[in-house]
This record gives structure tokens, sequence and C-alpha cells, in this order.
């Protein structure tokens, strides 16, 4: 069983993210509340070439994990307010331009028509988006991989 499978085996969701970020679809991924063996999950994320970041609480954690530079972007964004911080946290985790722009707007009232949700992307796209199809097809294919696995 390769160390994708295993860490599939404890959270699927993780393994999909953690895949999908060492390829460089996404320039970072967030795992919230995750209840589980945190060193196990840190060291196959980081044999992906990725840099983890663990913060406990309680018996929950957050895990970061991304290039660099994708870490540096969500940080950065975490710094601003309102709409500006949407956007860009949106881009952080690879969401199109375009989805992040609209979703920001709607969050601010600034567009009324509600963005679709897209499983299992767990997010939310603008409308009639050319871009999200293509995204979507890759988290289902990393889903099926270990699904099936
Ligand atoms: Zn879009």
């Amino acid at each position: 069983m390769s160390d994708l499978e295993k860490l599939a085996k404890l959270d699927i969701k993780m393994a999909v993210l953690a895949l999908l970020t060492a390829e460089g679809v996404k320039p970072m991924s967030r795992v919230d509340s995750f209840e589980g063996p945190e060193k196990v999950v840190s060291k196959i994320i980081e044999k992906l070439g990725l840099t983890v970041e663990i913060k406990t609480e309680g018996c929950k954690s957050e895990i970061l994990f991304g290039s660099g530079r994708g870490l540096a972007k969500y940080k950065d964004a975490l710094k601003l307010k309102g709409g500006e911080k949407v956007y860009e946290m949106g881009l952080a985790f690879g969401y199109p331009k375009c989805c992040s722009k609209y979703f920001s707007e709607f969050l601010t009232g600034l567009k009324n028509e509600k963005p679709d949700k897209l499983k299992p992307l767990e997010h939310f796209s603008c409308p009639n988006c050319r871009l999200s199809p293509s995204l979507q097809k890759k988290y289902q294919e990393a889903y099926d991989l270990f699904e099936l696995a």
C-alpha cells in the first residue's frame, strides 16, 4: 500500500487534497477539525514535497499544507478583510479567479444569485463557469483513485 493510500484510509479528503496540492493543482490546502494521528499524516504529506503546519486545540487539529509560496499566499490572505480576503483565500485554495471573485461578491452582497456548490470540490462556482468543470473532474478522479484502491 502506498503512503497516499494509507493516508486515504485515515482521511480520504486529506489524501485527495494532498495529491492535488502535490501535483500543483492547488497552491495549498486546509483540513479543519482533524482528529487522528497528525504526526503520521504530516510525515506522509511532507514526503510529497509539501510543507505542513499543524495547529492543535484540544483533540482537534487544523492541518495546512502546500508549497512554501502557497502557504505564504494563504497567510497574506488571512491579513485582509471582507471580499478581498475571500477572493485571495479562494486563489490560495486553487479555485479559479472567476469563482473566487463571484463568491466574494456574493458574500458581500454585490451578487444576488447563489453560487453553485460543486461536489466533491466543496467549492462555490460562479454561474456557468468554464473552468470549474475541469477542476471538478480532477477532484473526482482523485477520489476514484482512492475509493477503488
Ligand atoms: Zn468560475
